[in-house]
């Protein structure tokens, strides 16, 4: 780039092909010729002047000399201009001793050294010379000037000249015609005198070369003084133009310095730029990727499935996306640890993307949520084909760690155009596909139907109900009474909670449970809960109503919280009770689910709170891990109650069960008991407690207290 600067190529310091120019040595011949011509100019001028003005002069004295010749000898000449052209008399005339010797007289003292008399017609009447009468001048421009009557006079040279005295050599004679008026004032003939100028002409000579080598001096000195002013501001202009390159040969230098610096500057920057576009390029994969698989996140899905949606090309083609969920990932990261968690994701994900089309997008958008982008289906069946694919995926554990973990999935399904034609409603539908799937015991996929929209609908209105009843404190407690199964004998109950909502009615345990669960709030209703019936177990005994025991569902959320021991132990002392008189019923999954639920256990055991399995017979803990729980009592599940009498395997696994609590020291309570015939098969079998509509509904304490108290002091 700084190779490329402009400002390199030409460099300021260099003097252009001005510099050779020389200044004096120009002046110098140009004003020498110059002078030289206005010297030449002005003596030529001079000459021509000085010569003209002595013509002037001398065409004057002449006049005034001809007056004198005129005034004396004109009466001499004037019969002669009369002759007519009678040559030799006039010769004879001319020549007369008398008329020569007055002319001769009146020349003496002068500088006439001939004169010629003409007659009008230009004959020659007179002349010092005699040889010349008779000649005729008629053509002559000075004669005719005179004739005109004008006088006229011209210079000439000659080599010799015959003066009436002698000969003259080497002469410059001025000869002036002149007129001659009679006294009428007409011309009556023409008088020409010859002049001898050369003294006069030798001296203005003389004048006219002092006065041009005056001209020639003083042009020589104005000339030498010229040349010292130009060649002093020669000198001046040179040391500058010497000045001018040393500055502008800096000036190059620090232009090239500064170019150096900016080109470095450049670099610099184009370094930065770099570095920058990596950054960005790098903070663009973060903001489109998942670090931890490389698959596109939530972000980048929601691009291609918008450029899918807006290719959707034909009217017979759709589009699906598939939101698949790992069934109890929880439980493995929480068992196992994040590390494997992780390790089991990245499995999953390369086991997915291999029989992912190239042409469909994988994406994970949550924690074990991955989603999945089919485009122009042409027929439905082949999205069923490709989800029970990706299901028959988990059929093979998976390796990790030397660790054979076993693992499935549950898929929901939405199409495009019928259930949405952009990225939230699809997702939002396919998740809730998904959850329906889940609940119909997962490892299976769903088609989004418009019910399951309903109840997903139904699961938010709860949320937001519960959430402010919850916040009002408007959950009551119920409590079922547990009868010894020998004696009938009341032995404790189990508190249930119950929500009559303002606006949705009574609401079951059954609908709200599930979403408190899924929204968090299980934490506090639990709380509230515990804490109510807590104070009621109080009340009672303070009013003389000495239940045994009182029951209370824990989630697995509350079990998560490490406070919870601290927390249930202070609950106990405010209300004065003995933790005997309280249980909690966990169910497997919430012991299989919750993070070091072992030791929690223990410290719920330690303060003396007993511990039951909820729902048992219907989880997967292994007999070895029961073994080593600090649990007290096993909830048969309501399930194996139903099939008493019914025939199928639900008595021999009741039998199981009650076997097992037996040689665990475990006592059993069997629930959902509703008929006399399932209370005599549980006697028999040996089932410690029962619990069920046969002996009493959940009721509102005080009608609990109504009903139990008296029998409780009567029995
Ligand atoms: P669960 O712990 O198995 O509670 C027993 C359920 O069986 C109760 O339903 C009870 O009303 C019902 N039941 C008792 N005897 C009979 C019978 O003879 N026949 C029939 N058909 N049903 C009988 P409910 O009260 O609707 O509670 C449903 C579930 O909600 C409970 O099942 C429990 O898992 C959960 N739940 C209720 N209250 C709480 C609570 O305070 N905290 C938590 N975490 N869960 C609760
Ligand atoms: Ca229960
Ligand atoms: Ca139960």
């Amino acid at each position: 780039m700084a190779s490329d600067n402009k400002w390199n190529k030409q460099p300021l310091g260099e003097p252009g092909a001005d510099s050779s120019f020389d200044l004096v040595r120009y002046f110098f011949w140009l004003s020498l010729v110059l002078m030289g011509i206005a010297t030449v100019a002005m003596a030529g001028y001079l000459r021509f002047y000085s010569s003209a003005q002595m013509l002037q002069l001398e065409k004057v004295r002449a006049s005034s000399l001809v007056q004198v010749f005129e005034n004396s000898l004109w009466p001499h000449f004037k019969p002669l201009t009369q002759m007519s052209n009678d040559v030799a008399r006039m010769r004879e005339m001319a020549t007369q001793a008398k008329l020569q010797s007055n002319v001769v007289q009146l020349m003496k003292g002068t500088d006439v050294i001939r004169l010629k008399v003409y007659a009008l017609n230009g004959m020659t009447v007179f002349s010092t010379d005699p040889t010349q009468v008779g000649e005729s001048e008629k053509g002559n421009d000075g004669f005719e000037s005179a004739v005109a009557g004008v006088p006229v006079s011209e210079l000439e040279h000659s080599n010799t000249i015959d003066s009436f005295e002698r000969k003259l050599n080497d002469r410059d004679l001025i000869s002036t015609y002149v007129p001659v008026h009679g006294a009428d004032g007409r011309i009556e003939g023409v008088l020409e005198i010859y002049l001898d100028a050369t003294s006069f002409i030798a001296s203005t000579a003389k004048q006219l070369w002092w006065l041009t080598a005056a001209i020639s001096l003083a042009m020589i000195a104005l000339y030498i003084a010229q040349m010292l002013v130009v060649k002093r501001a020669g000198r001046i202009i040179k040391n500058q133009a010497a000045k001018l390159v040393e500055i502008n040969r800096e000036l190059d230098g620090r232009v090239e310095v500064r170019t150096r610096e900016l080109g470095d500057a450049n670099r610099m920057l184009e370094d930065e730029i770099d570095e920058r576009r990596n950054a960005e390029e790098r903070l663009d994969r973060l903001a489109h990727h998942d670090p931890l698989t490389n698959l596109p996140n939530r972000l980048l899905f929601k691009q291609r499935l918008e450029t899918a949606l807006g290719q959707q090309p034909l009217q017979h083609q759709r589009l699906a996306v598939l939101f698949l969920d790992l069934d109890r990932f929880k439980d493995v990261n929480d068992t196992l640890g994040h590390f494997i968690g992780d390790q089991l994701l990245i499995a999953v994900t390369a086991r997915l993307a291999e029989h992912v089309r190239s042409g469909d997008t994988l994406a994970r958008i949550g924690g074990d949520e991955f989603v999945c982008i089919l485009a122009n289906v042409q027929d439905p069946a082949t999205v069923n084909l490709a989800a029970e694919k990706l299901l028959s995926l988990f059929n093979q554990p998976f390796r990790i760690n030397h660790n054979d973990i076993h693992l499935s999935a549950s898929i929901g399904i939405s199409f495009s155009p019928e259930d949405g034609t952009d990225f939230d409603a699809l997702v939002r539908k396919a998740d809730i596909a998904m959850y329906q799937a889940k609940a119909l015991g997962r490892n299976r996929y769903q088609l989004y139907t418009y019910q399951m929209s309903v109840e997903a609908q139904e699961r938010v209105l709860i949320e937001r109900h519960l959430r402010r009843a919850i916040d009002a404190n408007e959950i009551e407690v119920y409590f079922q009474p547990k009868v010894d199964s020998v004696s009938g004998r009341l032995v404790g109950a189990e508190a249930l909670a119950r929500w009559n909502s303002p606006e949705l009615g009574s609401v079951s345990p059954a609908r709200f449970i599930p979403v408190a669960e899924n929204s968090g709030l299980i934490v506090r209703l639990g709380d509230q809960v515990l804490e109510k019936t807590c104070r009621q177990i109080a009340q009672w005994r303070g009013a003389g109503f000495a239940i045994n025991s009182v029951s209370v569902n824990l989630s697995v959320k509350q079990l998560e919280r490490d406070d919870f021991p601290a927390r249930l132990a202070s609950l106990l002392s405010i209300c004065n009770l003995p933790a005997s008189t309280l249980e909690l019923e966990i169910t497997e999954s919430v012991i299989m689910a919750a993070a070091d639920a072992f030791s929690m256990l223990e410290a719920i055991k330690a303060l003396g709170v007993k511990l039951s399995i909820d729902d048992f017979g219907t989880g997967y803990s292994s007999l070895a891990y029961l073994k080593q729980l600090p649990v007290h009592i096993l909830k048969i599940d309501r399930a194996f109650v139903l099939g008493i009498g019914v025939g199928n395997d639900s008595e021999a696994i009741i039998r199981t069960i009650i076997g097992l609590a037996g040689s665990l020291g475990l006592s059993t309570v069997a629930e959902g008991v509703e008929e006399l015939a399932q209370v005599e098969f549980l006697q028999r079998e040996g089932c410690t407690t029962i619990q069920g509509f046969y002996f009493g509904r959940p009721q509102p304490a005080a009608l609990f207290a109504q009903d139990w108290a008296p029998k409780l002091h009567t029995l």
